[in-house]
Formats: C-alpha cells, sequence, structure tokens
C-alpha cells in the first residue's frame, strides 16, 4: 500500500518526504501541486528534482473518491455524490452567492448522534471519513468547478463541516484536514471562513479551541435540557450548561469572534413564545459571562421518516423577533438545493448501517438519496 498524500497536512508531509531522504521545502512543492494546482500526476511537477519524481509513484498516490453523481439545482446548488467504498456514500455540496463560494464537506458516513430531526442521524453509523476524504471533497469540488466555470483563481472561499457526520466525533482525522483548508501552500482560507459544526462533544470542543481555533457553530436546538435530551441525545452526556461553559472558554481562543447557535425549527416542538423567552434568557445569561453569540433558524427539511413537521415561517418570524427585540443577532437560514434535496439534514447517501440500531429505519430511507445543510443566512428585517 503506497501513502495518500491526500492525508497528509503540510507538517505530515514533511515528515513523508524526511523518510524518503528528501529535504523539507520538497513536501512545501509537493503540497502546492496537489492542493493549489490540483495536479494528479507526478511527472507533472515540474520543479521537483527528477530523481523524486521517479520515486513517487512507487511510494505515495492521490485517492480521489470515485463520483456517483452531480446534480446541480435551479439556484446553482451543485450537490456531488462520492463513493467512499464498501457500498458507503457521501454528499458534498457547493452553495454559490454573490460574495462567496462555501463548501459543505461531511466528515462521517452517517452519525452516532443520532438527532431525531436529521435523516443522517436515523441513518445511522458506518465510519469516519479519512483525512484524505475529507481534504478530497474541498480538492474535488475546487478544481472541478475552477474547469467548469472557467476561472483561474480560488472558486471555494468558505467551508462549513455541516455535511453528513459529526466532525468532533471525528477529531483525529478532522484536524489535519482543517490545518490543509487553512494553509496558505494549500487552500489559504481565513480561520473564520472554515466553520465547525457540532451537536456539543464538549471535550473536544475544548481540543479544537487549543489546536486550531475555527468559526464555531453549535447545534442547541432547545432552550432546556428536557428537551435537547429528547432531540439530541448527546445532551445526556454533555447537557446545556457544560456545552455553553465549554463555548465561553473557546471565545477566549477566538476572542473576537461570534459563537453561532443553530436552531432547527420544528412545529409544536420547540418553536413556542415560552421557548422563545427560554432562549432569550439562556442567552442573556451568557452574554452577561463575555459570550458573543448569534442565533441561526433553520426551518426544518422533512425527511420521511422523522414524523416531524417544519415550524410555519410566520412561527419562525414570530421567534425570530422575539430574539432580535431581545437584542440577540439573529438569521434565518434560507433553503438552498431543495429541488436535488441539498438541503439542510435532508440527507444523504447509502449508509450502511454498522451499528445496527437503525437497519429499521432502512426500509423507510429507500428512495431517500438526500441533501446536506445550506448555510445561506439572510439576516432577519423585522
Ligand atoms: N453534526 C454536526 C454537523 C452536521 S449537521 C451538527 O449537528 O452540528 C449541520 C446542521 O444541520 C446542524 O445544525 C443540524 O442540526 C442541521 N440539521 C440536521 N438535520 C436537519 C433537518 N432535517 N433540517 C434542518 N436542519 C437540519
Ligand atoms: Fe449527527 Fe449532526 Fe445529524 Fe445530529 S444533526 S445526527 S449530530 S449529523
Amino acid at each position: 500500500m503506497t501513502a495518500n498524500l491526500l492525508d497528509y497536512d503540510l507538517e505530515g508531509l514533511a515528515a513523508f518526504c524526511e523518510q524518503l531522504g528528501e529535504k523539507r521545502f520538497r513536501a512545501t512543492q509537493l503540497f502546492r501541486w496537489i492542493h493549489q494546482k490540483g495536479a494528479t500526476q507526478f511527472d507533472q511537477m515540474t520543479d521537483l528534482a527528477k530523481s523524486l519524481r521517479q520515486k513517487l509513484p512507487q511510494v505515495a498516490h492521490l485517492e480521489i473518491p470515485r463520483v456517483v453523481s452531480r446534480q446541480e439545482s435551479a439556484d446553482g446548488t451543485i450537490k456531488w455524490l462520492f463513493d467512499v467504498g464498501g457500498g458507503d456514500v457521501i454528499e458534498t455540496v457547493f452553495i454559490p452567492e454573490a460574495d462567496r463560494g462555501t463548501l459543505c464537506i461531511s466528515s462521517q458516513v452517517g452519525c452516532a448522534v443520532g438527532c431525531r430531526f436529521c435523516s443522517t442521524g436515523h441513518q445511522g453509523f458506518s465510519r469516519n471519513l479519512s483525512t484524505g476524504e475529507i481534504v478530497a471533497q474541498l480538492w474535488f469540488a475546487e478544481h472541478f468547478l475552477r474547469q467548469h466555470l472557467g476561472r483561474s483563481e480560488r472558486v471555494i472561499s468558505n467551508v462549513v463541516m455541516m455535511g453528513m457526520g459529526e466532525p468532533l466525533q471525528n477529531y483525529a482525522h478532522l484536524l489535519p484536514a482543517l490545518k490543509v483548508m487553512l494553509d496558505d501552500h494549500a487552500y489559504g482560507l481565513s480561520r473564520r471562513r472554515v466553520t465547525v459544526s457540532t451537536s456539543g462533544v464538549v471535550p473536544m470542543i475544548d481540543r479544537l479551541g487549543r489546536d486550531c481555533p475555527v468559526a464555531l457553530a453549535v447545534s442547541l436546538h432547545a432552550p432546556d435540557d428536557a428537551l435537547r435530551n429528547d432531540l439530541v441525545p448527546l445532551n445526556k452526556k454533555y447537557p446545556i450548561a457544560d456545552l455553553l461553559s465549554a463555548c465561553s472558554r473557546y471565545q477566549k481562543f477566538a476572542p473576537r469572534d461570534f459563537i453561532t447557535f443553530e436552531y432547527c425549527m420544528l412545529d409544536g416542538i420547540n418553536d413556542s413564545v415560552q421557548h422563545a423567552n427560554a432562549l432569550v434568557s439562556l442567552m442573556h445569561a451568557q452574554s452577561a459571562d463575555g459570550l458573543s453569540c448569534k442565533l441561526n433558524l433553520i426551518p426544518f427539511n422533512p425527511f420521511p421518516a422523522s414524523g416531524l413537521v417544519r415550524s410555519p415561517m410566520a412561527q419562525v418570524l414570530t421567534f425570530a423577533k422575539i430574539l432580535s427585540d431581545a437584542g440577540i443577532v439573529t438569521t434565518i437560514r434560507k433553503t438552498r438545493g431543495d429541488d436535488i434535496d441539498a438541503a439542510c439534514g435532508q440527507l444523504a447517501g447509502d449508509v450502511k448501517d454498522r451499528t445496527g440500531a437503525s437497519s429499521r429505519m432502512a426500509a423507510q430511507r429507500q428512495g431517500m438519496l438526500g441533501g446536506i445543510k445550506v448555510v445561506v443566512a439572510n439576516k432577519v428585517s423585522i
């Protein structure tokens, strides 16, 4: 087995080069060829010593998962399905906007957290993606889009880890992937333009703060533990108070940044005026603690097995107004790509559940190839 060079951040690639008896700066050259220029053949890398170019094919390769399908929405959103082997499929979504291009990336095949309103959660968990599989989604999308759109400069300006999976339950593979995204010799994305979204894996929020404090989005969905336990089962392990304390600690590593709280609006479940008021109290208590936060309301994207219903827009607006009136910066996420099932949480691929927990869902999943999350937040103006 030769090494998949997409598995390495620059440090890892330098160590790999050293093992080959090469100088560290060779790693920088190699890294640029792969990520900036999208080279797939070592003999394209003309400024590498000829001896290295000849050696590399024997010890290294680039592994890009096979594209199963590509769908384009009327609004320009593009969704790819990638085959990652063993019958597992993951999804990646590109969302173009006037001033940015956002790529929504998957971190796992399925998800073990099992949130009630999330199709990925209903599918169960198959496996973690490798660093190379996380990075390959960005590599492929960036270089495909440059060709597709006839652009020579960078197309993807933002990355959100909001595809399939809980990124902080795959931390070991996530961290080098984030480093590749931020590296100036690769994609050169700024820390604030890379967002990790989490259902609240508290110890890993602390580690991310220390290792790589990118933008953080926390999927809250409820203002109290009883309701959150029901919607996001991980809350039983890391209740709201612990989660919010972790957010305050995180902010010390990213002092000028907001933490975004995501709140999926579910009709009759978490969308009442009482819930909004409880959320205001919770957020105000946090602000008093020094936490700067934004609220992002996500209209629920239904899927058959959930048994849940999207809150009516009037209710979403009432909820948003209560928050805004209380001085909390609130946005409502605009759904993009829903004609190709690329909207938040409709998910996704045909996941082989290896936990067995959700095999009963298999029948209901049939024909439900679905989307991912979409992150176009529109400021609420009421
Ligand atoms: N596991 C991480 C990241 C992936 S989910 C997390 O939970 O944060 C990304 C976002 O999509 C989360 O805020 C999640 O709550 C939301 N989401 C999941 N299913 C959804 C659905 N059916 N409709 C709307 N948003 C959904
Ligand atoms: Fe997993 Fe996030 Fe879906 Fe919850 S919302 S099941 S954490 S992917």
